[in-house]
């Protein structure tokens, strides 16, 4: 039973974009529609439109880290044990997944500086001034920065990164305390806040506690050898101490294809050594002598100056309804990303939501730099749009076949202010919603008897009765029952639910 994905039932949570972490609803209107082609529809309703946070997620009890790889790369990340994702259609701001590799990085003076400066901070006092390069005279643009850095940490007696178990010390948590109030002017912290945030995980005890053998290889990164495979994989805490005082805390989860951050906290008396971006280098170098692949560095966001820094490291951005990731050099040619963009190919006759679950049983694809594919988020999501129309026609099927979708008439994808704030329904999501599986698609695997796929290795647990039981047969199943069926495929595809454990 170890590793199973256990989830909770998946809920749709929609708040003003006041409780926005990125724009805190005050960013000017025109920048929260997801489509240039709403904002023209909706002109004369402007004011009344109530622009949401709309996230869609589930918590997470169990779940390997095979599993969390998957769903990072279908654009989930993780708070602690909570598993979630935007509505990058009715959300105020368009989260992208970006992931990036040492290849991709170009050094800006900017980077070069925090590198030179970091390898200076981190040298022992009684080291003479010494050149940044080597003697033999290397120009600025051979020089490798990331060697530069590994080298200055190797020859350091008075710095020292170490990784460990994402677990709670006091030291961590007195740490992020003195960050949260000085960098971000939060003062209500608690240690139940700091273990839910940055130690909870849906992992298991082993893969937390891991092996000192396991620990021991991480912390010899610089000495990995090329073909090596890492043996722990797993969330980390990778501990920055300069004359063995704390100053620093990288939260990260060591995935099969790649590192993903998570969070970092730093000493504010620091604050000279630019720590998060020298982190950032640090973790792409670690990636890269690992042997991992790609460093994941959550969300993008083109208008949110906080997040949009990510860019700088170069990479990709996925687009989550072809579940393919596109070079940002190329979007930044064409496309505007602070809209919704899903790329398809331009020899289709007609643009509709494209099939999804096949896809999501592999990870994403990387766009062929030939490819004549072009951005259609308009013609697809947009009020002229084929998805809504289609995704209505699939509801009104799957109510006829028992399975209770609603079909929604309204045309607009956005909230009211004249609406009165009635208790929403957590359990609906919206019948169109980029990057889930399409109602459509969902339709035929109805019709096909794929669900099926799933009987006997789906298990329910019903908190009511307190007792465990499998799917015998999706046909017989309530109506309540298929529907969450149903909607846990359109989250995480088909094959990715096959052996889930659902808490009803
Ligand atoms: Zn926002």
């Amino acid at each position: 039973m170890t590793e199973r994905l256990i989830i909770s039932a998946p809920f749709y949570i929609r708040e003003s974009n006041t409780e926005c972490g990125y724009c805190h609803g005050k960013k000017p209107i025109e920048q929260d529609y997801s489509l240039q082609s709403w904002s023209q529809f909706l002109q004369e309703d402007g004011d009344n439109i109530a622009f949401e946070n709309a996230t869609l997620g589930f918590q997470a009890e169990s779940l390997s880290v095979e599993m969390y790889d998957k769903l990072c790369n279908i654009g989930f990340r993780r708070s602690g044990k909570f598993l979630y994702k935007t509505d990058m259609l009715r959300n105020c701001c368009r989260l992208y997944t970006i992931r990036t590799t040492s290849k991709q990085v170009r050094f800006s003076k900017e980077l070069k500086t925090s590198v030179k400066r970091y390898k200076k901070s981190i040298r022992d006092d009684d080291v003479q001034d010494q050149k940044l390069s080597n003697s033999n005279n290397t120009t600025n643009r051979e020089v490798d920065y990331f060697k530069e850095m590994i080298e200055g940490e190797r020859n350091s007696n008075c710095f020292k990164c170490v990784f460990e178990p994402a677990v709670f010390t006091k030291e961590k948590y007195d740490l992020f305390v003195k960050y949260q109030e000085n960098v971000h002017k939060d003062h209500i912290n608690s240690e139940k806040s700091f273990k839910r945030f940055l130690c909870d995980s849906p992992f298991s005890e082993e893969t937390i506690i891991g092996t000192q053998e396991e620990w021991d290889e991480l912390n010899n990164w610089k000495d990995f050898k090329k073909n090596d495979r890492l043996k722990r994989l797993g969330p980390a805490h990778e501990c920055y101490y300069y004359k063995n005082n704390l100053i620093a805390v990288a939260v990260v989860d060591i995935l099969p294809s790649g590192i993903s951050s998570v969070y970092f906290i730093w000493d504010p008396d620091y604050h000279k050594w630019s720590l998060g971006k020298l982190s950032a280098l640090r973790e792409l170098c670690i990636t890269e002598r690992l042997n991992l692949g790609y460093y994941y560095m959550g969300y993008y966001i083109e208008d949110c100056p906080k997040m949009a820094y990510k860019a700088k490291y170069g990479g990709e951005l996925l687009d989550i309804c072809r579940h393919e990731y596109i070079p940002i050099e190329k979007l930044k040619e064409n496309v505007n990303l602070e809209k919704l963009f899903t790329f398809q190919n331009e020899s289709s006759e007609v643009f509709s939501e494209q099939h999804l679950n096949d896809k999501l049983k592999g990870p994403p694809t990387l766009m062929d730099s030939k490819s004549n594919a072009r951005n259609t988020a308009d013609s697809v999501y947009g009020p002229e749009g084929t998805a809504v129309i289609n995704a209505n026609a699939a509801a009104r099927k799957l109510s006829d076949l028992g399975i209770p979708y609603e079909v929604t008439q309204d045309r607009s994808i956005y909230g009211n202010h004249s609406e009165t704030s009635t208790a929403k329904d957590y359990r609906n999501f919206p019948n169109v919603f980029p990057g889930l599986v399409p109602l459509p698609e969902i339709l035929e695997m109805v019709e096909k008897g794929k669900l099926n796929m799933l009987n006997y290795g789906l298990l329910f647990y019903d908190t009511k009765l307190g007792n465990i039981r499998p799917m015998s047969n999706f046909e017989k199943e309530s109506s309540h029952i298929k529907k969450l069926v149903c909607d846990i495929v359109r989250c995480i595809g088909l094959h990715n639910t096959i052996d889930a454990l659902i808490i009803i």
